[in-house]
């Protein structure tokens, strides 16, 4: 008997031949290119009613549905819920969350309709895999709905420690209704352990036979560790390619010489962007011999700019980016060169490849495929030192990185003057310690490990 379609949900669908930038988008097509089935989300506009219409379209074995919502319930559900109280709770940041009765309300009224528009586009075999903070009551309102196929969830952000998630007003009707799914994924262990430390110790729950949780209201659910990954070996090759890119030739070429830092992220509070500029600038202060030796590229591509949190740490890394290139710059030499934009991988590949370090310095980060794409990205032999936070899942398994508290400006300039200097013996060394894993871990693999133990 053939598998049952894969159902794709995710509040926002990288439609065919868009530009994706974001973990999911890519890890997700990738997925459904391979299987074929059905991407399900917002269309990313605003309608005067949410789902007055589906939106449809095929591209080969993957089949396109998407709805748009009203204004009111973006607003609520996304910029509100979503982005200012769920994205800044689990990323350890209570100090940014902004609670309104009113963003849950939208946020689990836009949850309701994803549920009833996706309920009459299942077939009985679909097995339904949802993404991420956005959507985590679906599985609940889908079982209302009488939904009984397989469901799986993964979230992609951290889930922080039960003591941050019993701040969250309300948290038992949000969290547990986890439990109606088949299987929930997590990143690392740490996320694991802090959704059993929920269950167990906060709302009554209990371990199970077969590693199984049971909720307070008797669901039996399973949840794991799924370190989300990259497509290695393609992005090794378009790395390789990009090499001969002009554009990719004529920054080296810009470079005159000099020494790369490389650091890629959304622009978004999480990243620790303020951070690692701090850090880079104590290495200008306190090293005057890599004056005009070393560039720091931070692309940052500006994200959620309806989120007031958003448009000031823009602003904050205009002013700290213009006051080290103010303090430090000679005629000939910027230190930092800071863009707000967003590249294709293609060339994205080809930069990281010219870095001799990556600078991956986020406080709190559920995985961090940056972090991993460069590593695939480098030349075996001769390749660059990945800089990369204590607190990215990625640091669960590229152990061979330059680990650091991003927090220490100390620590960070002293990794950094460590990856600079580091001798090519041992860049090649660790590099091979940790393309090991990528290759081993792919995006295949996790995806495959996903899908296994969710339909097992
Ligand atoms: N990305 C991109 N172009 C850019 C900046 C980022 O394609 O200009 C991609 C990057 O290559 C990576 C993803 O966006 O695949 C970011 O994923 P990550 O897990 O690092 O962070 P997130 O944005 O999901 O928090």
């Amino acid at each position: 008997k053939k598998p049952g379609r894969l159902v794709v949900v995710s509040n926002r669908v990288a439609m065919p031949r868009q530009t994706a930038t974001g973990g999911l988008a890519s890890a997700m097509r990738a997925a459904l290119q391979e299987r074929g089935g059905l991407w399900f989300g917002w269309s990313g506009k605003l309608a005067a009613q949410s789902a007055e219409e589906l939106h449809r379209l095929s591209d080969g074995p993957i089949d396109y549905v998407t709805i748009d919502l009203s204004r009111a319930d973006h607003d609520d559900f996304y910029a509100g819920f979503a982005n200012r109280t769920l994205w800044p709770l689990f990323h350890y940041r209570p100090d940014l969350v902004d609670y309104q009765r009113s963003h849950l309300e939208g946020y689990l009224r836009v949850n309701a309709v994803f549920a009833d528009e996706l309920a009459k586009l299942l077939e009985p075999d679909d097995i339904i895999w949802v993404h991420d903070y956005h959507l985590i009551p679906l599985a609940a309102m889908l079982r209302e709905r009488g939904v009984r196929n397989r469901i799986g969830f993964f979230l992609h952000t951290p889930l922080p420690a039960a003591a941050l998630l019993i701040a969250l007003p309300k948290h038992r009707e949000l969290l547990e209704t986890l439990a109606s799914y088949d299987l929930v994924g997590l990143h690392t262990a740490r996320d694991l352990r802090a959704l059993e430390d929920y269950f167990l110790h906060e709302v009554g729950g209990a371990m199970r036979p077969g590693g199984r949780l049971r909720a307070a209201n008797g669901r039996l659910f399973r949840a794991g560790v799924f370190p989300i990954s990259i497509d290695t070996a393609e992005v090794a090759d378009v790395a390789r390619k990009a090499m001969s890119e002009d554009a990719v030739r004529e920054f080296k070429q810009s470079l005159d010489g000099r020494d790369l830092i490389i650091g890629v992220d959304r622009l978004d509070y999480s990243k620790g962007l303020a951070q690692r500029f701090e850090a880079f600038a104590h290495v200008l202060e306190r090293s005057p011999a890599l004056h005009s030796h070393v560039t720091l590229l931070q692309i940052a591509p500006p994200s959620r700019g309806a989120v007031p949190e958003y448009r000031l740490i823009r602003r904050e890394l205009e002013r700290m980016a213009g006051h080290i290139n103010g303090k430090f710059a000679t005629p000939e030499w910027v230190p930092i060169r800071y863009v707000n934009q967003s590249f294709p991988h293609s060339l994205l590949a080809g930069y990281y490849r010219v870095a001799r370090v990556g600078l991956v310095t986020p406080l709190r980060d559920g995985m961090n495929l940056v972090a991993k794409e460069y590593v695939a990205s480098q030349d075996p032999k001769n390749p660059g030192v990945l800089v990369l936070s204590r607190f990215a899942g990625a640091a669960q398994e590229l152990t061979e990185a330059l680990l650091v508290n991003p927090a220490d400006t100390v620590e960070v300039a002293d990794a950094l003057e460590r990856a600079l200097a580091m001798p090519q013996r041992e860049r090649i060394a660790r590099w091979r310690s940790m393309m090991d894993v990528l290759q081993r871990h792919d995006l295949t693999a996790w995806r495959n490990a996903f899908l296994h133990a969710l339909t097992g």
